[in-house]
């Protein structure tokens, strides 16, 4: 597969998700990081959107709730160009009904290349690094060369 430079920009978009039994260490994480994160544009599922709006009182898009399609409105997003960075603490724990979902949400971010953190240590980590806050060019699959290929 051809790929390609983007550049993610400063103001980064950011996906936040939560399973149920993962919501408190996300919105824990969130208060404890709220200053890093209003720097950025925040989209969530439905229900963690929610929440975090409710714990937080910052603006966050809420989209579907992830049972109900938000985990593929979320890859939608993402192979559009228009996520980057996925913030998705899954639960280990449990399967779930939408499980195709979430492992297709996860393939796609991998598909694409966004920075994932499914822990808060992973979170931390990308917290913490300055590229959070930077400009950050990221190989990309090249759909034009992709097309091109197959036709
Ligand atoms: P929710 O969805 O934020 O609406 O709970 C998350 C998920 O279950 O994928």
């Amino acid at each position: 597969m051809q790929k390609k430079l983007i550049t993610s920009p400063a103001r980064k978009r950011i996906a936040l998700v939560a399973h149920d039994n993962m919501k408190a260490e996300l919105t824990q994480w969130a208060q404890k990081h709220k200053e890093q994160l209003i720097k950025h544009d925040l989209m969530a599922t439905g229900t963690t959107g929610n929440l975090l709006h409710k714990h937080l009182d910052v603006p966050i898009q809420a989209l579907i709730s992830g049972p109900l399609g938000g985990d593929q409105q979320l890859g939608g997003l993402i192979a559009e160009g228009k996520i980057d960075v996925l913030i998705f603490f899954w639960d280990p724990f449990e399967p779930m009904p939408h499980d195709p979902d979430i492992k297709a949400l996860l393939r796609v971010a991998a598909v694409w290349n966004i920075p994932i953190a499914c822990s808060v240590s992973s979170a931390n980590f990308l917290v913490s690094s300055p590229l959070f806050n930077e400009p950050y060019e990221r190989l990309i699959p090249d759909y034009d060369a992709y097309l091109k290929e197959r036709l």
